[in-house]
């Protein structure tokens, strides 16, 4: 069975859905763009406003994927340290990359304060070092954040300071960056589709293509009807399965998963994230963690590779989950001040993808 929303905190907050109707006749566009997420609908802006014919189609909703359920984190970069790439792309492909990364994150501002999409964005955003080792390695990337021309402020949280951003005692120091932030995912991408709605994009749901016919141009079949276009764009995430196999065997599927507390007091939630910003630790199987805009705090755990060792279902997490202890140890009761941590709060929605 396709559901239709994924159930989750945005699901439950989300801005107006409308809902729009299956592709039910034969089409032709200059692109068809596969998936409705982040990269299907951004990407069909990009050519909308090339003066192109973009037909978009998606299988249940428009943020029905990652896009409409993930933390929430606007952060620049592409996850990871891209100079190994240097092999492969050279210096200057290593610097493309470092600016695309930065880049991306003022598109998305750009877009939000252009169109002024409802999607609670704040900025800040606080690297949180699990080591000393980390904290060290991040007076490197400020410096080569500023080499690159990265306008935004940048600090360095001391450990001994850390209780300004985060209301626990485990972190070795913080680097924060208000060039990126956090924000409502769902509600992003529900008003970008009506962005590229204003600009002629044609967006069809409950539309899942079934078949890729190639020729001089390509069919699009779907059981309503076929999209001929001049190029196709494949957003499908990790949900793309046998629909190009040239691509499927190269895809690799992740998880991750988040829970939503209760809504916070404002006490107590300026005792766990002070500034509001978004927070992000060092670790592989990485947690990040925010306020939403309702005061929840939404937590999420690591990505988890399909078929790994190991792999934790959000079912797993509880108030009393090891994650969220580790986080934020119960302070013994005479314990005050920096040296006191917030007690995890009450979990309540949990979702992944
Ligand atoms: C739990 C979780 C937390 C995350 N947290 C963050 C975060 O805090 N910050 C961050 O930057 N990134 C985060 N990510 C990653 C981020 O959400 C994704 O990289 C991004 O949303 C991918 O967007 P997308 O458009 O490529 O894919 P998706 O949003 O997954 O969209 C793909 C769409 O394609 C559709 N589709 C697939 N096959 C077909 C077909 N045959 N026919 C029609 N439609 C089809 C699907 O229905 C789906 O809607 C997180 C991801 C998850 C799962």
């Amino acid at each position: 069975m396709i559901l239709e929303q994924a159930q989750s905190y945005y699901r439950a907050t989300a801005n107006a859905m409308p809902e729009r109707a299956p592709l039910a006749a034969d089409l032709t566009a200059d692109v068809c763009v596969i998936g409705g997420g982040f990269t299907g609908i951004n990407t069909a802006i990009e050519l909308a406003q090339r003066g192109l014919s973009v037909v978009v189609l998606e299988a249940r909703r428009v943020g029905w994927g990652a896009s409409g359920r993930n933390g929430g984190q606007l952060i620049r970069g592409i996850g990871h340290d891209v100079s190994g790439f240097a092999k492969y792309v050279g210096e200057e492909g290593v610097g493309y990359l470092q600016r695309a990364g930065i880049e991306s994150v003022a598109l998305v501002g750009e877009r939000i304060r252009e169109h002024g999409i409802d999607c609670d964005l704040r900025w800040g955003f606080c690297e949180l070092a699990n080591t000393p080792a980390q904290f060290a390695a991040f007076k490197d990337e400020q410096e080569s954040l500023a080499a690159l021309g990265y306008v935004h402020e940048t600090r360095l949280v001391g450990p001994q300071d850390m209780q300004q951003v985060v209301g626990s005692n485990i972190y070795a120091g913080g680097l924060v960056d208000m060039g990126s932030g956090h924000l409502h995912p769902l509600n992003l991408v529900l008003g970008e589709a009506q962005v590229a709605e204003s600009l002629g994009v044609r967006i069809f749901e409950h539309t899942e293509v079934l078949e890729l016919i190639h020729g001089d141009s390509v069919q699009v079949r779907c059981a309503g009807g076929t999209v001929r276009a001049a190029h196709l764009v494949l957003a499908c995430n990790a949900h793309l399965e046998d629909l190009e196999p040239r691509l499927s065997g190269k895809v690799l599927p992740a998880g991750s998963y988040i829970i939503a507390t209760e809504p916070l007091s404002v006490e107590r939630a300026s005792q766990l994230i002070p500034q509001n910003l978004a927070l992000c630790d060092q670790k592989v199987g990485l947690d990040y963690y925010r306020l939403s805009a309702t005061g929840a705090c939404c937590s999420a755990a690591p990505a988890i590779i399909r078929g790994a060792i190991r792999r934790i279902s959000p079912l797993t997490c509880s108030p009393s989950c090891s994650r969220c202890s580790r986080n934020w140890p119960t302070p013994p009761s005479s314990s005050s001040g920096a040296e006191r941590s917030a007690s995890p709060p009450t979990a309540s929605p949990r979702w992944g993808g």
